[in-house]
């Protein structure tokens, strides 16, 4: 028997969650980096999860939940009419834009990268983003931004980071074609000039 449904309209829980290709019954959350059961395509269990820890997010979710609902019955209700209206979406963008970004916004993963590799380059402690100065700071530059939970920079970004730069610089050593390093030694017959002095063993 396969548990396999064909998904027509996907929830907008699906936003802040992604499927967990290890464990199929369980999907992780995007904020937090927690695993959800999200057994026989249930998605219950996700809604409730953002709703008891991530309060901020269950508040944009409730609109899209309630927009999504509505659009499906306007959809139905207008097949044989005209085409849907826009106007609820485009009211829901506006007011989107004056709050937190979706973790499938493009600024805020391309401001968690960023955060990734200033963790990485400064050699700061992954808590940086607990941090209240830290918080304050980033709240000051982008109040939209929702600074990632420590566990998902540890379990996803910062390993996804080490292999793009990983692969980054396997392909730039791919492109040498020959590298030299013995070459002083036949070039001064065995005596290495300044700043070295002496002679290679
Ligand atoms: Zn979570």
């Amino acid at each position: 028997m396969s548990a396999e449904r064909t998904t027509v309209d996907k929830s907008p829980v699906w936003k802040y969650f992604k499927k967990d290709d290890k464990k199929q019954k369980f999907a992780e959350c995007t904020l937090c980096g927690k695993a959800i059961s999200t057994e026989y395509g249930n998605t219950s269990n996700l809604r409730k999860h953002i709703e008891s820890k991530h309060k901020l997010v269950f508040a944009e979710l409730s609109k899209l939940l309630t927009a999504s609902r509505a659009s499906k019955r306007q959809q139905a209700a207008q097949d044989s009419a005209e085409g849907p209206s826009t106007s609820k979406c485009r009211k829901m963008d506006s007011h989107l834009k004056e709050r937190k970004w979706f973790p499938t916004d493009k600024r805020q993963k391309d401001c968690t990268e960023k955060l990734a590799q200033m963790i990485c380059l400064d050699l700061q402690p992954i808590s940086i983003v607990e941090d209240q100065g830290f918080k304050d700071f980033v709240g000051c530059l982008q109040p939209s931004y929702n600074i990632p939970h420590r566990r998902v920079l540890r379990n996803n970004v910062i390993p996804e980071l080490f292999q793009t730069q990983k692969s980054h610089l396997q392909q730039k050593l791919n492109e040498i074609k020959s590298l030299d390093i013995d070459s002083p030694r036949r070039l001064y017959g065995g005596y290495c000039p300044l700043p070295f002095g002496g002679f290679y063993h």
